[in-house]
């Protein structure tokens, strides 16, 4: 008899066991549908990507479908919010309009630039402060292109769709609106004696990379992200964010659309 009653209690806390276990598992992605940055209706996007995308961990599903980039390239695109902020996105779906010209544009000292390059004033201001340290520590760092309007921005993308093709300017050119230069919070760099495109082999590079976040600024296209930026790498193009989102930033290895989408998009 007593063998019975405990064979029954041995069943009983199987069962329960086994309820209790199917119970949390039940929804796998309990923890990131409680996350801010999980939106209701993009539900059957973010399972839609997820087939797409099985080596993704779900949270960077959601993320990347956030940004749009299930969605081809500069379509269900929308006007960047946060506007004469430093927390402004714009990328392939994030545009600004063609009136958009940021408050406060100050042009650079000439010992800082090549001559005519404007940026918002806070952000030249660390920009200045930025170089004068590298300039102390031995690198040579100059701007050689920052703010550009939008008309700007349509005869450049027209001149490289003339040479290599829409297809071909759309890796390494924005369509104008697109161009995060329109913010005026980005500066192309060089080291003055090399091409810009060869900055990624200089110890000013290096210099930037350790220290360019304690002055707010980020490299906005990093090379093995090109997937969620939609550029290809650029090692000459640094964001101004501001400090504490620029350490972040360094810190974690992310994009700006991914921290973007994370920690500031709040609809
Ligand atoms: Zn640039």
């Amino acid at each position: 008899m007593k063998k019975n009653v405990f064979l029954l209690i041995l069943c009983l806390f199987v069962v329960l066991t086994a309820c209790g276990k199917q119970q949390t598992s039940s929804n796998p992605h309990e923890k990131e549908e409680k996350a801010s940055f999980y939106k209701k209706e993009n539900q059957e996007r973010y399972q839609a990507y997820q087939k797409q995308m099985p080596d993704l961990s779900f949270k960077d599903v959601i993320l990347r479908v956030n940004i749009g980039l299930d969605q081809p390239y500069y379509t269900h695109t929308v006007e960047s919010p946060y506007q004469n902020t430093n927390q402004l996105l714009v990328n392939k779906y994030y545009y600004l309009g063609e009136d958009y010209v940021p408050k406060n544009l100050v042009e650079l000292d000439g010992t800082y630039s090549k001559g005519g390059i404007y940026l918002v004033k806070e952000a030249a201001q660390a920009f200045q402060k930025m170089v004068d340290q590298a300039k102390a520590d031995g690198y040579s760092i100059r701007a050689i292109s920052a703010y550009r309007s939008y008309q700007y921005q349509v005869h450049l993308y027209q001149r490289y769709v003339d040479q290599d093709g829409q297809e071909e300017a759309d890796t390494y050119s924005a369509r104008p609106g697109f161009s995060e230069h329109q913010t005026g919070l980005c500066v192309d760099v060089d080291n003055r004696v090399m091409d810009f495109n060869h900055f990624e082999e200089t110890k000013s590079f290096q210099w930037m990379m350790e220290n360019a976040a304690r002055y707010g600024f980020i490299l906005r296209y990093p090379k093995g992200k090109e997937a969620i930026t939609g550029y290809q790498y650029e090692a000459w193009h640094y964001r101004y964010v501001g400090e504490e989102i620029a350490n972040d930033i360094k810190e974690h290895g992310m994009t700006y659309d991914e921290y973007y989408m994370e920690f500031i998009d709040k609809e």
